[in-house]
């Protein structure tokens, strides 16, 4: 009877192991079955070699380059838009906004768990961690009409519900042009997947499971009926993955390099050789590859659960720059508010500040609005300032801890994100 038990409590712990599994092997077998598709993803991947070597022989220096702009779009096709799911909407409103937070946290490295890096590094004498400099965007202007939006109209969300949205295929040519992102109820225990070297401009998408995507929000609600972030993969970095997989990044655990580590394994040279995924969450250091190096468990393309991973590589920033460049002429730019008018009349001084900063207007405008998301994706400031605010107005973040912001100014359906950092 005893042994029965014990037996029996092992088949449970294997049926039900947490892994993270992710589906992009599959997705490009699917991709490379169909023709047309195949010839599409084997010239970007030219053009992208031919743009990896310019960069890697131009000056082009990470600290100069432009903030890349990404506009996403989010689907959440099992949600019925009727008015009774109003509170639902809105929920999933506020997870889509955090999941981007948390995506801009850890593509810019300003997320807080970076700061093991300090002592980790020890153990990568040859690995850097890279900053993409990028902003993923919540698209607000200029939607596709009839397609399931929440609310429709300019200066709302991209995110859709309930529509037949892609039903179950991978790509919805509506949607071209924009990063999307679909979340539903994934079978099979994948979490997530997304193609390798993804295309805008065909609609492409990157899917995440409804319970592994964004994480939980502070305040109420605290959860979304059907969408509850569960652990160990709840702090919304199956998405910082699926996405590494769209801008062209392989597993770190693709294979041994071989002779040449620019061709062989993920093709990235700062990241340790290895070829099996690590999903634990040991010392760093800790765990040994076969190829006879140690393993980079905390790297966001390897396997270990959301609160072990914190790290893109330089190696694999200039991987997805290159790749960015490339499909940036696909990305549909005036869903983005703006632009030019937001952009030129704020600005924010000091920058860095101790926390206490002045978003300065050139001229007077209508009402707008300002929030401030720290680097954990929570949400510390909102104010409205009506037409008779001064052309300064002057901010204090209480009790600002060191490290980067993003002040978020909405005015007449336009947005701004600026990145601020706190020293
Ligand atoms: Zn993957």
């Amino acid at each position: 009877m005893k042994i029965k038990l014990i037996l029996a409590f092992f088949i449970f712990k294997l049926g039900f192991a947490q892994h993270r599994t992710c589906g992009m092997e599959q997705q490009m077998q699917r991709i490379m079955a169909d023709p047309q598709l195949k010839e599409q993803y084997l010239d970007l991947q030219q053009q992208f070699e031919n743009e990896l070597q310019r960069l890697s022989n131009s000056n082009e220096s990470k600290s100069t380059a432009a903030t890349i702009r990404i506009p996403v779009a989010v689907h959440y096709p099992s949600v019925v838009a009727s008015a009774t799911n109003a509170s639902l909407r809105s929920c999933l409103i506020l997870l889509a906004q955090k999941q981007v937070a948390i995506l801009n946290a850890d593509y810019n490295a300003t997320n807080s768990d970076l700061s093991n890096w300090v002592n980790d590094q020890d153990f990568y004498p040859d690995t850097n961690y890279g900053n993409m400099n990028v902003v993923f965007e919540i698209a607000t202007l200029n939607h596709p009409t009839g397609t399931g939006l929440g609310f429709p109209t300019n200066g709302n969300p991209a995110i859709t519900f309930g529509t037949d949205f892609l039903s179950n295929a991978d790509t919805d040519s509506t949607w071209a042009g924009y990063c999307n992102l679909v979340v539903r109820n994934l079978t099979s225990g994948i979490l997530g997947y997304s193609p390798l070297g993804g295309s805008p401009s065909s609609g492409m998408t990157v899917v995440i499971d409804n319970n592994s995507f964004s994480t939980s929000l502070s305040g109420s609600p605290s959860a979304c009926l059907g969408y509850v972030p569960s652990p160990p993969f709840n702090l919304g970095r199956t998405l910082t993955h699926e996405l590494g997989h769209f801008f062209n990044l392989d597993h770190t655990f693709k294979a041994c390099d071989g002779s040449n580590c620019a061709t062989s394994g993920d093709k990235v040279c700062d990241t340790p050789s290895a070829d099996t995924p690590y999903y634990n969450c040991d010392p760093s250091g800790s765990v040994s590859t076969n190829c006879g190096t140690t393993q980079l468990t905390m790297n966001y393309m390897d396997y270990v659960e959301d609160s072990c991973m914190y790290m893109f590589t330089q190696g694999q920033v200039n991987r997805m720059t290159a790749w960015s460049n490339i499909i940036g002429s696909q990305l549909n730019m005036n869903t983005l508010a703006n632009n030019e008018f937001i952009n030129t009349n704020f600005s924010i001084v000091p920058n860095p500040s101790k926390g206490i900063f002045s978003i300065q207007l050139k001229e007077q405008i209508g009402n707008y609005s300002v929030s401030i998301i720290d680097s954990l994706g929570r949400e510390i400031y909102n104010m409205d300032f009506n037409q008779n605010s001064d052309l300064i107005q002057s901010i204090q973040i209480d009790n600002a801890l060191s490290g980067l912001y993003f002040v978020t100014i909405k005015s007449n359906g336009a947005t701004l994100t600026k990145k601020i950092l706190v020293k």
